[in-house]
């Protein structure tokens, strides 16, 4: 597993959100969101609100489905 890099509270999850195609990488402790696996170690994480806004869409925390939790490589 992956933990959280920036709170080391949780791991991070492999996450769906409602209205956005595909898997996004989100730590649910601090709510830090990833856009690729690949990022989580890399200081690119966005604030879960900041990361919705600029999509043009509401934070809505009941749109988030968790797929799994991400392994480490
Ligand atoms: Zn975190």
């Amino acid at each position: 597993m992956i933990a959280c890099p920036y709170c080391h509270q949780d791991y991070v999850w492999e996450v769906n959100i409602r209205d956005l195609p595909g898997s996004l990488y989100m730590c649910l402790e601090c709510d830090t969101v990833w856009d690729a696996a690949q990022d989580i170690r890399d200081g690119k994480g966005q604030d879960f609100e900041g990361f919705m806004t600029q999509r043009a869409l509401v934070a809505d925390w009941k749109t988030i489905t968790k797929i799994r939790q991400v392994s480490g490589s």
